[in-house]
């Protein structure tokens, strides 16, 4: 074994592997793989091999499409075979929600290339004639499905590695990690230590246990998952290779497996393994079997194919694999570790593996995933994640593997973890809660009498009347809105204002006011954006997205000078509540002795002042587009500022409202929002926030890239639509058409109640951004005109936020 690497990557399993050959792929050819036993000696080898292009998060599944089209690379260049059988798949739906789901699944497609077919359940049952029809509705087939063989990649990628100069030690476990004062890592393994400049923990099982010896607890949980091999059955004999198959309501999914089929499940009653720590001495082993356990969705296999219930088991699988709380991978640096890399959590090694490994070796190399991987990044996490919490949702993602998630749907596992301490209160008042990075939040309230619980539905629901009348409030009125769930940050010390010049688009807003800002990467995408609220010269309170709050820390630490400017993360310190409406100024005037007219503290103001008793930052902004103040007290005094609030708001026909009313109210306002509008793959001129970005200040990260962008001008830009909408709004992702061809992708949407019209943002190609007509969005599988707005449908000229 070497004695220095560039790059040690712990793990030989297919995601170590792949990060491997995608380091000496992007130029890195020092570098060095350690596994604990032989490779693929964790969940991979007794995996079922199975690959699929689909995914829920469409950047996740543009990764999986490039990890299934590797394959044909690294055979090539190993002369290992993968074993790659591309049968193509099928999903079978068994209710008409399914079915509009699939054909949501097929729009979502369409932008990202995907040649997905709906098919009548004839149809289906002619390329796959396992089936009995009777139990089912329609079905999706997708032609790039199929299987691998999870010895042949790990070895392909391992081998295309060592080609290239990497290096492979197996039968070696790595026991110890310290970091050097420099940020390198001295690797200790029981025959001897090498010292890294990086090293990545690939260590599948034993990620966590790698993760604790740099003092990371990282949100992993392995769970059970068993599948059987039948015995050869006779209508297979002598023809082409069954098709993968998804049997959603069945939640099973099926393969052929020589002359027989291969059935696992995803049962609702999933049993996690070893909760806590993965025992070294586990190997290439297997769990006993618990057939009682699958017994139910078995039934229901042999039912809806029942030429599997009578070929006789084989063999049966019971081993265990790992999963983060959203299914999704967690890859990326970890903040506050230096040249400390994580590749796991990846519970679809055969789909995602090669994008895991492209995107983390770019990082590495490049400095940037040269992708959005929002979706995977493990700064999506904070400190809420326990694992207690992990095991909650990662149990609870499991039952719902093959489970609709609808765009209105709040999970339940882990809740209530964490509330404000005006939970009670919003829960007398009928709030119905949703959840957000494990924190409860209103999402509406049920006036007296109706119950606190919305439908969960593709199409409008029970909540729509009354999210209408909260908008009808804060347009006539005045409404009330908790905002807890911002992120914050304090900035300070004697170089604060020069630093966030730096590392902020815009210039910082004066004193006792506030500015937005893009925050930009050396590329000039976007990586945030912020409202910068300046209570000294070298003092500012910035607000942007809590569930970034990781992955801003993580770019602020990295960027932060050794002396003189400190950043502190402190969301849940200061918690919100904001007024908003005709009314809020003569209802918050009543319970602050400054003076709140527009001339003394017009809009984009800032200020200390106390509420009543209650000592409270205050801005003159509000979300809805409408005249309005965000109040942000420390969270002892919350419950003091609500009550005097709601006392003073009666005299004003003042309403409580949620976060649908928020949502509606931005999206006639055309306001983007973090992980939703803007991403890492825009840059500001394309995200529409051009405007925000100051070529007159000194250098900022990314102003060449920026103004390179400004220059070019090509590229996509942010539009919004007024759909011709019937009972469904657009939530995300839908494919945005032009004169027939799909051009784009919706990314949020819904009914913008104060100017009764449904709305949709979203990415089109900058030269159509002129066009007005001869748009659609596809709505559940219907396909809907859509109108480009020149401005924003509520208020264009933004005259009620400045009144
Ligand atoms: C029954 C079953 C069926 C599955 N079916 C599919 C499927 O059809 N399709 C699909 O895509 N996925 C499937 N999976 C999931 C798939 O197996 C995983 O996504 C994948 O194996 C994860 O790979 P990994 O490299 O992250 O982890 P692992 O395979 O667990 O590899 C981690 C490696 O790290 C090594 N290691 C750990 N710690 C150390 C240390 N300290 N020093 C040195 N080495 C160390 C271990 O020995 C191990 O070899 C299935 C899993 C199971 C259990």
């Amino acid at each position: 074994m070497k004695k220095h690497a560039q790059a040690v990557v712990i793990g030989g399993g297919v995601v170590g592997t792949s990060v491997l050959y995608h380091l000496t792929k992007a130029g890195w050819k020092d570098v060095l793989l350690i596994e604990r036993a032989e490779l693929t000696s964790g969940s991979t080898w007794h995996a079922a091999g199975g690959m699929h292009t689909i995914n829920g998060d469409p950047n996740v599944a543009k990764l999986q499409q490039y990890t299934i089209k590797l394959y044909e690379e690294i055979e090539r260049i190993s002369g290992q075979s993968c074993g790659v059988h591309v049968t193509g798949g099928i999903m079978l739906a068994g209710t008409q929600e399914r079915l509009d789901w699939l054909k949501m699944a097929q729009a979502r497609g369409r932008y990202l290339g995907m040649d997905l077919e709906i098919l009548s359940v004839d149809e289906a049952a002619k390329l796959f004639p396992l089936m009995d029809k009777k139990h089912f509705t329609g079905a999706m087939y997708d032609p790039i499905e199929g299987h691998v063989d999870p010895y042949g990649v790990t070895h392909a990628y391992a081998k295309a590695a060592a080609i290239a100069g990497a290096e492979v030690v197996r039968r070696t476990r790595v026991t110890e990690l310290k970091a050097r004062a420099d940020g390198s890592w001295d690797v200790t393994t029981e025959h001897g230590s090498v010292h890294a400049e990086h090293v990545v923990n690939a260590g599948g099982l034993w990620a966590r246990e790698v993760g604790r010896m740099v003092g990371l607890e990282l949100p992993i949980l392995a769970m059970q998952h068993q599948y059987l091999l039948t015995e050869d059955i006779p209508q297979l004999a002598g023809r082409p290779e069954q098709l993968h198959c998804i049997d959603f309501e069945g939640e099973i999914y099926l393969r052929q497996e020589r002359g027989g089929m291969l059935m696992g499940t995803y049962e609702r009653a999933g049993v996690p393994w070893s909760e806590h720590t993965t025992p070294w001495d586990f190997g290439q082993d297997l769990l006993p079997n618990d057939l009682e356990r699958i017994a139910p969705s078995l039934e229901v296999g042999f039912e809806h194919f029942p030429a599997l219930g009578t070929a006789g088991i084989r063999k049966v699988i019971n081993g265990p694999f790992t999963f983060a709380p959203d299914g999704n991978p967690l890859i990326g640096p970890i903040r506050g570790l230096k040249n400390f890399w994580v590749a796991c959590g990846v519970m679809a090694g055969f789909s995602q593996g090669g994008g895991v490994g492209l995107a983390l070796a770019h990082w590495m190399v490049d400095g940037d995933p040269g992708a959005d991987v929002w979706g995977m990044d493990v700064a999506r996490y904070g400190a809420w994640a326990t694992l207690g919490y992990t095991n909650a949702k990662v149990r609870e993602n499991y039952s719902r593997r093959f489970s609709i998630r609808f765009p209105n749907e709040e999970l339940d596992a882990a809740r209530p973890l964490r509330t404000t301490p005006i939970y009670d209160r919003l829960s007398a008042e009928n709030a119905v809660f949703g959840e957000y990075c494990g924190l409860e939040h209103a999402l509406w309230f049920a006036p007296p009498g109706v119950a606190a619980k919305e439908s969960i539905t593709f199409r409008r629901s029970n909540a729509h009347e009354y999210v209408a009348a909260e908008c009808r409030a804060v347009r006539d009125a005045v409404g009330l809105l908790e905002i807890s769930t911002y992120g914050k940050f304090e900035i300070d010390g004697p170089g604060a204002a020069e630093w966030l010049a730096r590392v902020m688009a815009n210039h910082l807003p004066a004193v006792g006011r506030v500015g937005l800002t893009p925050m930009l990467n050396e590329r000039g995408k976007l990586i945030g954006d912020f409202t910068m609220c300046r209570l000294e010269q070298n003092h500012v309170f910035l607000i942007g997205t809590y569930a970034a709050e990781n992955y801003y820390m993580r770019w602020f630490e990295r960027h932060l000078p050794a002396t003189g400017v400190s950043v502190r993360a402190c969301a849940t310190e200061y918690v919100g509540m904001s007024v908003a409406g005709p009314r809020a100024r003569t209802l918050l005037q009543s319970l602050v002795r400054d003076d709140l007219s527009n001339a003394a503290f017009p809009f984009l103001s800032f200020r200390r002042t106390d509420v009543g008793m209650v000592p409270a930052l205050l801005g003159r902004i509000s979300f809805t587009g409408d005249l309005g103040y965000e109040i942000w007290v420390s969270s002892d005094y919350q419950r003091a500022l609500y009550e005097l609030l709601t006392a003073a708001g009666r005299a004003h026909a003042m309403k409580p409202i949620g976060a649908r009313a928020l949502n509606a109210m931005r999206l006639e306002k055309s306001f983007g929002t973090w992980t939703r509008e803007y991403r890492p793959i825009y840059g500001p001129y394309e995200a529409g926030l051009g405007r925000f970005v100051d070529f007159t200040k000194g250098d900022f990260i990314g102003r060449s890239a920026a103004a390179d962008e400004k220059d070019r001008r090509g590229g996509v830009r942010l539009v919004a639509f007024a759909v011709a909408a019937a009972d469904a709004d657009a939530s995300g992702d839908e494919p945005i058409w032009h004169d027939g061809k799909v051009v784009g992708a919706v990314t949020s949407g819904g009914y913008g109640h104060s100017v009764q019209a449904s709305i949709a943002l979203g990415y089109i190609p900058s030269e159509l951004a002129a066009a007005h007509d001869a748009f659609e969005v596809e709505i559940i599988g219907t396909r809907r005109a859509a109108r480009r707005l020149d401005a924003a449908a509520f208020d264009p000229k933004g005259l009620r936020m400045r009144t």
